[in-house]
């Protein structure tokens, strides 16, 4: 397969350059050449593959000749090392919990494939790879569980003072070894300027080999497809699944189109946003107005220029009544969300974090206008990692999962720097 960039489709590359450029050099979004249609008999086998072997099959037109078969399949046996269970909340509604993996979020999987197929490429060329990553808070700490340990990959995370939950700052920081831990005196913005300032550094970009680890890279996005196909193979009802997905950045819900049309049966999406409803605009009215990010309790989604909106035009060729056709959207306010968590526990005994609320509200919308059909919300994190937002709904205290209970008591070790490029770039350099 090969990888076009979506500013110049004739700027052609391998999975292998994509996934170590992340971006294209004209700063465009790599998009795959075809989307394959998956061999008929796969969807009803799914029902009795394993979860490796159904990863396997889903990544292999795209992975292509980057990397021996036996190396994806031990890549796809590592990252989907943890359950994926689809729970009934009721007679209509399914959560696909996405949060068991080590970090507590959907990021987990996403991360830890780009990690393995890194490491890889690295050994392949006897290199190291420098992952450089800004983080609000959440990515950060996946991408840090994802390359601990991981041979030939060195990780610079960079994340706001003071502005990350406990449990994210110790996932950021506690793990030593090629993870390193930078705690700007700034906000995110800072931390995410002094990355793309570093990308553009020539000085710097010749002493080392950098790439970046965000949503965009075909790595993580492609991946996630994965989990539709577990979704469906737990799937038990009659009629085929309406899926809502939390969306913030758009990569999420553009793997799940993706799979779709490779022949993975979704009779229809829900891209569910919070107060950020640029895509709820856009589907309603046919024109795309990015704007800035408002603040809100489903924080991973406060996105208000979603990075993969230009993806989904790419696939369904920039036709605007294509995407409707496939995807609604709906925009649910804070109060929606706090309200939803709320009745959901006290009726179902369920306890929803604010992302997967607002997924479960968006859909809940759908189905009532749509009689008969079911769903499936994508659970993208764990209640514990917004304890106060789901705490003041439920009105009673979460406990704490062990892992959570064990990170807390490690050390924390962070290199401290000022807002100024300079000064980050000074404290980099010592590790190159
Ligand atoms: C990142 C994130 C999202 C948004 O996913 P996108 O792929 O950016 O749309 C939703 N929920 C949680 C918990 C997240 O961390």
């Amino acid at each position: 397969m090969q990888y076009y960039s979506i500013n110049n489709r004739n700027t052609r590359v391998d999975f292998k350059t994509a996934a170590l450029g992340g971006q294209a050099p004209d700063g465009g979004l790599y998009f795959p050449e075809h989307i394959p249609s998956w061999e008929k008999g796969f969807v009803t086998d799914l029902k009795r593959l394993n979860k490796t072997e159904i990863g396997f099959r889903i990544m292999k037109p795209y992975v292509g000749g980057s990397m021996k078969d036996e190396e994806l399949f031990n890549v796809m046996a590592e990252t989907l090392d943890f359950e994926f269970p689809l729970q009934k909340i009721h007679d209509n509604i399914y959560s696909l919990e996405l949060f068991h993996g080590p970090t507590l979020a959907f990021k987990d999987l996403g991360a830890r494939f780009l990690s393995r197929c890194l490491g890889i490429f690295s050994q392949q060329h006897d290199a190291q790879t420098n992952i450089l990553v800004a983080t609000s808070g959440d990515t950060g700490g996946a991408v840090a569980d994802a390359f601990h340990g991981v041979r030939g990959t060195t990780v610079f995370i960079l994340y706001p003072s003071g502005k990350v939950s406990p449990v994210q700052e110790k996932q950021l920081t506690t793990h030593g070894g090629n993870i390193h831990a930078f705690e700007v005196e700034g906000d995110f913005d800072d931390c995410q300027r002094m990355v793309k300032e570093a990308f553009r550094d020539q000085e710097l970009m010749k002493m080392a080999s950098f790439t970046s680890s965000n949503s965009i890279n075909i790595a993580r996005w492609l991946s996630q497809q994965v989990y539709y196909a577990l979704a469906y193979a737990q799937w038990d009802e009659e009629q085929i699944p309406v899926v809502s997905v939390p969306s913030g950045n758009f990569g999420n819900i553009c793997a799940g189109l993706t799979a779709r049309r490779s022949g993975l049966p979704i009779e229809h999406f829900i891209a569910a946003c919070n107060a950020n409803n640029a895509f709820t605009d856009f589907i309603k009215t046919g024109t795309f107005n990015q704007k800035s990010s408002i603040a809100t309790y489903s924080n991973a989604m406060d996105v208000g220029a979603p990075s993969n909106f230009i993806r989904i035009l790419e696939l369904f060729q920039h036709e605007y009544h294509s995407i409707k056709k496939v995807v609604s959207s709906q925009s649910i306010s804070d109060e929606e969300t706090l309200q939803t968590i709320k009745t959901v526990f006290k009726d179902y005994q369920y306890i929803l974090d604010p992302h997967s609320a607002v997924a479960y509200t968006s859909l809940e919308k759908y189905l009532q206008l749509h009689e008969g059909k079911k769903g499936i919300l994508l659970g993208t994190a764990h209640p514990i990692k917004f304890p106060d937002t789901v705490e003041n709904a439920i009105g009673k205290t979460l406990e704490p999962p062990p892992s959570v209970m064990k990170i807390l008591t490690l050390e924390k070790k962070s290199i401290s720097i000022t807002a100024d490029y300079q000064h980050f770039k000074k404290n980099l350099q010592k590790f190159l």
